[in-house]
């Protein structure tokens, strides 16, 4: 939330400005819009911000307190962006509309009443600008009970409205499947990283009052309709109905009853993984390089929505999840039926978001004109599908039967060609309301009228000059040159009412009759319209639970086509899922980084196999062989197979994973700018204090973040924890390939390697996983690769050779300490070159290895170097004194 500057005490002021203020008192952290005339004023502080914001002129307008007020507007016609913008940037609007109409407007003596409207915040859209089309919008509450929170979200641009119970400590994983677009938490909930959506505080209730409220708010008289609610929940849901009913000034959108979801599992997936995998976003923030992108071939923007819950919360029901395999397999088994559907998908408007808007009595006439086109459009959809379907069709087929009737009065009353505004008129077609029709030729009628009165009077006052004008202040006025200004004077029933140097002009009694009659007929044709317009919109909303229905239909269908697609290039399938503990994929691939490959060359397929006998996957291989496209592969493999897609594999089988954690380690994630240790022991520990045998776990290059040994260590024991105590299905990637030597102690650890070849004392990449381990760790050669001096690498292979002779005999009961100089082996003397040096080098490598980097401070790590240099031997001490080459 941003903060908006200090506001001055109100005393003193005009009475304009006094309104100002009694609404600014009641939303001191939102900018208000207030309404003067064609724009939207803000004054002081929020003038001040919103210019910044919007970068506008900031001026002034009269003065308070001896001093000029600060003043920015934006035009009414225009808001739409500018609140886009303001919203986008995490401000709040209240809009104060002027309350009477245009005529009480018109009289200078009364000022004009103003009331809130609506105050506009990040989870309480509707305008199809301020939205994003492919994404749900979510306002979310939380309402805490000791261990657990009481959860609410709901979208009011689609209607949705859903709640749940969980752990304290899982809602980090709920908010980051939800994504909520603003959040109402209670002042002592803390929300990490979302603590930017936070809104103001709104009080909680007793649960009793809560359950009162919701069930008056559906018209029932218990929640127990609907489900079991904790009381958390009933809480939270209330607060969230609360929230939406004030900032639509008491008007209630129309939102679907609350749905428990207690019984509908998720696989978890916590915000370090959802991040790591980038299921719906990409490293960059945007969806082109993430799963969602890579797999969406929807036509709609409710489909596109419906694919990214899915993506976000995949389903660990087996059932649930081949309904929806079945959905697509069978649109893919019948491309005919498939193509028809997609025809009528294509261009299909969004009918849930304009019936939203309707529902909020904010609906244009193009809202009327989405659901009169999605309506066309779902009984094409329906015709594409013919029994005998699946579960999932059958049902979407069902809600897509509705009767024409809407429809065809909707497409009968729309005009063809529909103003931005109802205001602007002409909505309504010709033929379709008597009355209206009436009233409109009578305006349009007294326009003919006013073209012969103009041709009767220039010819009764022989001034052929003369017009009939429209103006502003004075009305219908006969305008004519100056020159026949006396000619006209001498009739009596001519008023002079301006005299200009070139021009007259002059009121009639049968003038002023005529202004008023035609400004009377338009002003009835415009409210004729109005009530026309609103009997269509309550004849829609009668109909919204069947038209929502149907919206989501639509969307369902959407997503199996779009699944259907992907599988029919034959480079995807359907996976089997199971409740076992299955975990089997043939011919794998990574479908973000093939895309990414595109063209480059050609992405290797890999399979996996992490059935109970090989439980533990542990991949060695050099920097850059592919280990973390491999194990990010197969995580996704399972979020697209639960999820009820299909996966980029030729076959898989997959057991349930309820559970989803990827641990990407400290030397991979230095992009996102967090290297400390810290973070990945903090992701580790959640790891094993979350991950059960159900789960499936990567583990990519922990223990980097510290000294080796340290490292080593680390990596060692959570390994063995995750193998023996937890049970997991785990992708172990490592740099340390001695790991591989644990065979014998953890029965079930299976090494595998990344395939290179040397050629040319180069290393060419294979991204082939193949059983066994990596001999050596390869890093010299990637120093090679990457154009390290020959010098330099000569020198490292020497070293590495005689370091892993000391570590060779690294097993489970050795002693760790890889450098410690009291193992000098034996051979050391034969190790030509490189023992001299290292023995002599020990005290500053063990002095390095003890080293905590993370908790040094810049200056602090200057002093260590110099202390470094200082152990060396002085042969080399004296050289280091030069500037080293470069
Ligand atoms: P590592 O984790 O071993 O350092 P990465 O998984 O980051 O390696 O992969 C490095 C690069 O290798 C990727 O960006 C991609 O370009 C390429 N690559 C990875 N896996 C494959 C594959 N199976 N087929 C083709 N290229 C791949
Ligand atoms: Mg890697």
């Amino acid at each position: 939330m941003n903060s908006i500057g200090a506001i001055p005490r109100p005393d003193g002021a005009s009475p304009a400005m006094a309104q100002w203020f009694a609404i600014k008192a009641e939303h001191p952290d939102a900018l208000v819009f207030f309404r003067m005339g064609d724009f939207y004023e803000l004054f002081f502080a929020d003038a001040e911000a919103a210019a910044a914001a919007l970068d506008i002129a900031l001026t002034s307008r009269g003065e308070h307190a001896g001093a000029p007020i600060p003043m920015c507007g934006v035009p009414v016609h225009a808001a739409e962006l500018y609140l886009s913008r303001l919203i986008r940037r995490g401000w709040r609007v209240a809009v104060a509309e002027q309350l009477d109409d245009a005529k009480a407007a018109r009289n200078p003596k009364t000022p004009i009443r103003r009331g809130l409207v609506r105050l506009i915040t990040p989870g309480t859209i509707t305008e199809e600008a301020l939205l994003d089309a492919a994404r749900p919008n979510l306002l979310l509450a939380l309402a805490s009970a000791g261990e657990t929170v009481g959860v609410a979200w709901l979208d009011i641009s689609t209607g949705l409205f859903e709640t749940a119970t969980t752990p304290a400590d899982a809602l980090p994983t709920l908010l980051g499947r939800l994504d909520p677009a603003e959040i109402l938490a209670p002042a002592i909930l803390p929300l990490g990283d979302w603590e930017t959506k936070r809104a103001p505080e709104i009080a909680a209730m007793p649960p009793l009052v809560a359950r009162r409220r919701l069930a008056e708010a559906f018209g029932v008289a218990g929640l127990e309709a609907f489900g079991e609610f904790a009381d958390a929940e009933a809480v939270a849901a209330a607060i969230a109905l609360d929230y939406v009913r004030a900032t639509q000034a008491g008007a209630l959108p129309r939102l679907a009853r609350p749905a428990p979801q207690g019984r509908t599992g998720r696989m978890s997936i916590d915000a370090a993984t959802r991040a790591g995998l980038e299921i719906a976003r990409a490293r960059d923030g945007g969806t082109r390089h993430s799963l969602l992108g890579a797999v969406q071939r929807t036509l709609t923007a409710a489909g596109a929505r419906v694919l990214a819950e899915w993506l976000a919360g995949p389903l660990t029901d087996p059932a649930a999840i081949a309904d929806r395999h079945d959905a697509w397999s069978w649109l893919l088994a019948n491309p005919q039926s498939a193509d028809t559907l997609r025809t009528g998908l294509r261009g299909a408007p969004d009918m849930a978001r304009a019936l939203g808007r309707l529902a909020l009595g904010r609906g244009a006439p193009r809202d009327l004109a989405a659901i009169r086109d999605g309506l066309a459009a779902a009984e094409r959809a329906a015709a594409a599908l013919s029994p005998p379907l699946p579960a999932r069709l059958a049902q979407a087929r069902a809600a897509l039967a509705l009767d024409p009737g809407l429809r065809e009065t909707l497409a009968a009353a729309l005009a063809a060609e529909l103003p931005a505004r109802l205001d602007d008129g002409g909505a309504i077609a010709l033929g379709f309301d008597a009355e209206l029709d009436a009233e409109r030729r009578l305006r349009d009628d007294s326009r003919r009228v006013i073209a012969t009165l103009q041709l009767d009077y220039a010819q009764r006052y022989g001034v052929a000059s003369l017009r009939i004008r429209h103006h502003a202040q004075l009305g219908y006025v006969i305008e004519a040159p100056a020159a026949a200004v006396e000619k006209l004077r001498a009739n009596p029933e001519l008023v002079l009412r301006q005299g200009m140097a070139s021009a007259a002009r002059f009121a009639t009694a049968e003038l002023s009759d005529l202004d008023r009659r035609i400004v009377e007929a338009a002003d009835r044709a415009q409210a004729r319209e109005r009530a026309v317009f609103a009997g269509l919109v309550s004849r829609t909303l009668a109909e919204a639970g069947a038209v929502a229905a149907a919206a989501e239909a639509m969307a369902l269908l959407d997503v199996a086509q779009s699944a259907a697609k992907l599988a029919e290039g034959g480079t995807w399938c359907r996976p089997v899922v199971t409740d076992g503990p299955d975990f089997q994929i043939a011919a794998g691939r990574h479908p973000v980084v093939e895309a990414a490959l595109a063209g480059s060359h050609t992405f290797v397929p890999n399979d996996c196999d992490l059935s109970p006998d090989r439980r533990v996957l542990l991949l060695t291989g050099p920097n850059m062989a592919g280990k973390s496209t491999y194990l990010r592969q197969n995580a996704l493999m399972a979020v697209l197979a639960q999820a009820g897609l299909p996966v980029p594999a030729t076959a898989a089988r997959i057991g349930i994973v309820d559970k989803l954690f990827s641990r990407v380690g400290a030397a991979d994630d230095l992009a996102r700018g967090r290297s400390t240790f810290m973070v990945e022991m903090t992701e580790t520990a959640a790891i094993l204090h979350q991950a059960g045998p159900r789960s499936l776990v990567l583990v990519d290059e922990i223990g980097r973040g510290t000294a080796t040994l340290d490292g080593l260590a680390i990596a060692w024991a959570v390994l063995e924890a995750l193998h023996t105590q937890i049970q997991a299905r785990t992708m172990f990637a490592t740099h340390f390939h001695e790991l591989a030597r644990l065979t014998t102690e953890l029965p079930r650890l299976c090494p595998h390697t990344m395939r290179v070849k040397e050629w040319k004392r180069e290393v060419v990449f294979l991204h082939e996983v193949a059983p066994g381990a990596a001999g050596r760790s390869w890093g010299v050669h990637v120093a090679r690769l990457a154009g390290v001096p020959a010098l330099v690498v000569k020198r490292a292979a020497a070293l590495l050779a005689l370091l892993e002779q000391r570590g060779a005999h690294l097993t489970k009961d050795a002693e760790l300490p890889l450098f410690s100089h009291a193992v000098v082996p034996e051979n050391a003397a034969d190790c030509d070159e490189a023992a001299t040096p290292v023995a002599e080098h020990a005290p500053v490598i063990d002095a390095l290895t003890g080293l905590k980097l993370d908790e040094m401070t810049p200056k602090a790590a200057l002093e260590t170097l110099y202390w470094l240099q200082s152990l060396l031997p002085d042969r080399i001490q004296a050289g280091a004194s030069h500037p080293p080459p470069c």
